[in-house]
């Protein structure tokens, strides 16, 4: 069956699922008309109208080496330790010493837990491509556990713009769309530094620079709240003092994503040099 058939086919599929306030896939425009406004944005939340980011293909090179400080959360092999879904062992699988989502098994949670880190992570969407939007290749990366990242199959899969690969989601898009075809690995770098509270609330948001597969796609950007689907987010009964560390989330959203070469380094108070 060819690319374009099973497209189509995920597509008349998507039509039929489609729930109220999706515009149609004919549409070449996926995403949602009835949500709310961001908040300081002109765009609604995944609205089906906001422009998609620019393609730009990725080098061939892109993949950084682990630095000697940086904690080993998976490099390749069969051992999910490291791991954990809810509170029991890891139940993801493995294919070529790689970890596989086991579609239904749920999402995987670090056990360490970080606040200000540098993550390093590759993964590879499914070489066989099933489905349309959000439908495709779809995981994230939540950052304490509450700020995704997204991991999707955006290589010629249009989706909402805040959706896509690299959004984060619901807030904003990447840059540009970096992906790679599906089946081919890719890499995210994220430097990501945590919400600061007090006993009053917020003092700063959480912010975070990406870059996938060698490109940065978000440069030092506000995370806005907590990820959210089909509504707005906020700070607003969200977090405390108490909130400064949390575990990296893997999404088993339905598709058998593969990932390798995840590493993160503790950046909690390195900003304090000299002191
Ligand atoms: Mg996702």
């Amino acid at each position: 069956m060819t690319m374009r058939i099973m497209v189509l086919i995920g597509a008349v599929l998507l039509l039929v699922s489609a729930p109220l306030g999706m515009l149609n896939a004919a549409d070449d425009k996926p995403g949602y008309t009835d949500t709310p406004v961001i908040p300081g944005q002109k765009w609604k939340v995944h609205d089906a109208e906001r422009p998609r980011p620019k393609v730009m293909a990725p080098n061939a090179v892109y993949l950084t080496s682990r630095p000697k400080d940086a904690k080993v959360l998976f490099e390749t092999g069969k051992d999910l330790a490291n791991w954990r879904n809810g509170s029991a062992d890891a139940k993801w699988g493995f294919v070529n010493d790689a970890m596989q989502v086991i579609p239904g098994t749920g999402d995987l949670f670090s056990r360490g837990e970080f606040g200000d880190i540098h993550l390093h992570l590759e993964f590879q969407t499914p070489s066989v491509v099933t489905g349309v939007s959000q439908g495709r290749g779809n995981s994230g990366v939540f950052l304490m556990g509450v700020y995704e990242v997204q991991i999707l199959d955006s290589f010629e899969n249009p989706s909402y713009a805040d959706g896509q690969c690299g959004a984060i989601y619901g807030q904003w898009p990447p840059l540009v769309n970096a992906s790679s075809p599906p089946g081919d690995w890719q890499s995210y770098d994220i430097m990501f530094c945590r919400p600061r509270w007090n006993e009053k609330g917020l003092v700063s948001p959480a912010r975070v620079t990406v870059i996938h597969n060698g490109i940065v796609i978000h440069n030092n950007r506000e995370i806005m709240g907590p990820t959210r689907h089909r509504t707005t987010t906020s700070y607003k009964n969200h977090g405390s003092v108490n909130f400064t560390k949390g575990p990296i989330k893997l999404q088993d959203h339905g598709n058998p994503l593969r990932f390798r070469n995840i590493w993160v380094r503790d950046l909690e108070n390195r900003n304090d040099m000299g002191s």
